[in-house]
């Protein structure tokens, strides 16, 4: 196991295989930054599954665990599911998920599962097809994303997780009702503190939910208690409803930062490493990768730059040299 100068170890990477997507979330590709003549990367500088699988294969030798496929939306990466029947049988890697807005999954969901695709995780962030539509800048129904929640369960990539990212004056209000609607489900909602990653979303402080309000609603409706982490590195914090109708996760990256159990790389679609979600600069792979580097360059590459490491961005907020561009969520993959 690879370990940073704060003593972290490089458990898990999260992996995006696009720069696209089909969405416009206000928080994350708003329209007016991604719009028409926005120029994603062209296909041939996005890592091939070959190339990917190759990469991982040394990760797990160093000693990572985790891979989450991620994107941009990575349903769109055509044949996603040939690269998670590569990624599904490296040794060492023993959770393999996927994060998507659903979109494309429940036809893709027993593919996905039949690769060896192990859990995905679903963005969504309301119930109200209104609310739904402000937030992802879309003409997609709330019906398909849950049809793609049930169809992903009954594929057997359990527990369905739900990601919802909530935002002060647009689905504040609405914590109680995405706790209900998942209530007894067997399906895991995360509320997500809207978070100041990238440049184009106008983050502001007002408008984020502090994770303390967000479990304080949902206890005074239905009792809640703590649950310690399911393995370590984990960022939300769990809790679990007394009646017993499961659990749910709030990750409260701005207000109760977690960098010092940070075990996670982020590799861009194009092939960087990124050390931080806020980093403004990654490290090139596809470069090495494709001019021939041998697996033991690969490996003294990540090691060099794992161990330099001395990320906190969250725990300091004030990292960020001005004027440098931080990198946006769509890039990283999240
Ligand atoms: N397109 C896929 C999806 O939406 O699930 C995968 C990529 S998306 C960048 C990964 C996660 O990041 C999503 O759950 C999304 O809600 C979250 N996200 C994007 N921008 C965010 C922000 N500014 N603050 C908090 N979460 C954000
Ligand atoms: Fe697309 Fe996911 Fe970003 Fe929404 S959060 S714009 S679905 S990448
Ligand atoms: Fe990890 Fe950076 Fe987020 Fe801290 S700010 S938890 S180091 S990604």
């Amino acid at each position: 196991m690879l370990f940073d100068t704060m003593d972290r170890p490089l458990r898990d990477i999260r992996i995006s295989v696009t720069d696209r997507c089909n969405f416009r979330c206000t928080y994350c590709m708003p329209r007016e930054v991604f719009g028409k003549d926005y120029v994603f990367l062209p296909r041939e500088d996005l890592l091939t599954f070959e190339e990917i699988e190759r990469v991982v294969r040394i990760f797990a030798g160093l000693g990572t665990e985790k891979v989450r496929l991620t994107g941009g939306e990575p349903l769109l990466r055509r044949g996603i599911e040939d690269l998670v029947g590569k990624l599904s049988v490296i040794d060492g890697i023993n959770d393999l998920a996927l994060t998507t807005n659903g979109s494309l999954l429940a036809k893709k969901a027993p593919a996905l599962a039949a690769a060896g695709l192990d859990r995905v995780t679903v963005s969504l962030d309301s119930l109200d097809d209104t609310v739904f539509r402000i937030m992802s800048d879309v003409d997609f129904p709330v019906a398909r994303v849950l049809e793609a929640i049930d169809a992903a369960a009954a594929a057997g990539l359990t527990p369905v997780k739900v990601n919802a990212v909530v935002q002060r004056d647009i689905n504040g209000d609405q914590v109680v009702d995405m706790a209900k609607a998942f209530r007894g489900t067997g399906h895991i909602v995360r509320f997500i503190e809207y978070m100041d990653v990238g440049t184009s979303n106008g983050w502001r402080m007002d408008d984020v939910v502090p994770a303390r309000e967000i479990v304080a609603a949902i206890n005074e409706r239905w009792p809640i208690e703590p649950l310690p982490g399911a393995h370590p590195g984990e960022v939300a914090n769990r809790w679990r409803y007394l009646d017993g109708a499961g659990e749910i996760g709030v990750i409260a990256s701005v207000t109760e930062p977690f960098c010092g159990d940070c075990s996670r790389l982020r590799l861009s679609s194009e092939g960087r490493m990124f050390t931080c979600l806020f980093a403004t600069g990654g490290t090139d792979l596809r470069g090495p990768l494709r001019s021939g580097a041998s697996d033991d360059e690969i490996t003294e590459l990540i090691t060099a730059m794992w161990e330099r490491r001395e990320d906190r961005y969250s725990e300091e907020r004030s990292g960020i040299p001005l004027g440098l561009p931080k990198v946006e969520m769509s890039y990283i993959g999240g």
